[in-house]
């Protein structure tokens, strides 16, 4: 019998329902996101990872134990390397009743046949035009597809199975670990770093085919809320103050260019993210987003100076900013070690692709990791367009993270033969 390609795997994963959930009161969001979290558990075990276990909060983690060779000096041990991904999908789109498509793609538009509203636009998608007939794989259109995160979970499954079954493979000990509730934030809130016990470690959590991650977005949360006084509208004159309309004034002086839909590549931005108002009282979340730490104060700034600007318009309205720290770029945390960046590199390389450097406009589990003192960059996993029903995942990109994951293990214990 052939062993399951990381394609089988990643079908019967995507078709499990995982999706996680903003403001639960539980960890994991979600009771759901524990079936598969069980079930990879099962397959650990039975590949012959005898540790693996599953936390309280539903970690799932496991040891592929080193099979280097005792002639290799204790000193020049492979340090201990740790693979990540997350089980669970974004609230922005159903993950119930996923069927995924399996379809050589012939170029072109690409209707899914569940809604036919849903298309892969050629223009839209750069990427399909690298996969002319070849296997990709989508949603039927009423779902989003889940690749994130299971193509990253299937890949690290399938180079578990390589190097559990061929021994000509040398390699350190590798720690796999599969989280909860990444996709609402919370994904490394109780990930025990020490019981993990990888020295440095990769998520495999991105996207495009050659992609690397070294560097996220610093990440703060802005609250501002407005305090208005209400009374009946039929005695309110000279008394009312009402809240909506200064959060009016403020959200139209908000800058238009410095916005996540008129920005790219480095640029930082202010996005106002949820709105919520009445009379007496209106909150306004904005999304506080640049590579350079230091210039999120200067964003903070820039929404002072509206406020102080509207607060003479509306002098009996109180106005209040608040700034909640999110996350921070993982650059300014990876440390001094330069190997856990060249490896990744090398590897790719190995696996035939040409790595690039990419900054992600966002934050991921590696971002918080790296930040706790577990350096982790990402690595792409061939999915695209995430969070949506047209998310789909090129078949080749996932085999060629599979084969980067496990050139990177080789990688490390050749680097400390
Ligand atoms: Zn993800």
């Amino acid at each position: 019998m052939r062993p399951e390609s990381a394609l089988d795997k990643f079908l019967r994963y995507a078709k499990i329902d995982t999706q996680s959930r903003d403001d639960a009161e539980t960890y994991p969001s979600t009771e759901k996101q524990l079936v598969l979290l069980n079930l990879l558990l099962k397959e650990l075990k039975d590949m012959g990872l005898t540790d693996a276990t599953i936390d309280s909060h539903g970690y799932v983690m496991a040891t592929i134990p080193s099979n280097l060779p005792s002639t290799h000096k204790a000193h020049r041990k492979a340090p201990p390397i740790g693979l990540i991904a997350h089980v669970d999908t974004s609230p922005s789109a159903s993950g119930t009743n996923v069927k995924p498509q399996v379809v050589t793609y012939q170029g072109g538009d690409l209707v899914l046949p569940g809604d036919s509203s849903v298309v892969l636009s050629a223009a839209e998608n750069p990427d399909l035009a690298q996969n002319i007939g070849r296997t990709i794989v989508t949603s039927d259109g009423t779902t989003l597809l889940g690749a994130d995160d299971k193509a990253g979970v299937a890949i690290i499954m399938t180079m578990a199975q390589t190097l559990m079954t061929d021994s000509s493979l040398l390699h350190g000990d590798i720690n796999i670990a599969f989280t909860p509730d990444e996709e609402v934030g919370t994904g490394t809130k109780y990930f025990d770093i020490k019981k993990f016990g990888a020295q440095f470690a990769y998520t495999v959590d991105g996207d495009t085919p050659g992609e690397l991650n070294k560097e996220t977005f610093s990440a703060n949360l802005a609250v501002i809320t407005v305090f208005g006084r209400n009374i009946h509208p039929g005695s309110a004159k000279g008394i009312m103050v009402n809240s909506i309309r200064t959060m009016a004034d403020i959200i139209v002086r908000l800058p238009k260019d410095i916005a996540p839909e008129m920005t790219e590549g480095y640029e930082p931005y202010i996005h106002p993210h949820v709105l919520e108002g009445e009379e007496a009282q209106s909150t306004l979340k904005l999304l506080l987003r640049d590579f350079i730490t230091a210039g999120l104060d200067t964003l903070k700034q820039r929404l002072e100076q509206i406020i102080r600007e509207v607060q003479l318009l509306h002098p009996k309205a109180r106005i209040e900013l608040k700034i909640i720290e999110q996350y921070r770029n993982m650059k300014d945390y990876m440390g001094s070690d330069p190997r856990v960046l060249d490896t990744l590199w090398e590897a790719a390389k190995r696996a035939g692709l040409e790595p690039h450097w990419i900054p992600i406009r966002g934050g991921t589990d590696g971002s918080r990791l790296t930040e706790k003192g577990l350096p982790t960059p990402n690595i792409f996993t061939g999915g695209h367009n995430y969070h949506g029903p047209s998310e789909w995942l090129s078949v080749d990109g996932m085999n060629k993270s599979v084969e980067t994951v496990v050139h990177l293990t080789q990688l490390w214990a050749e680097g400390s033969a």
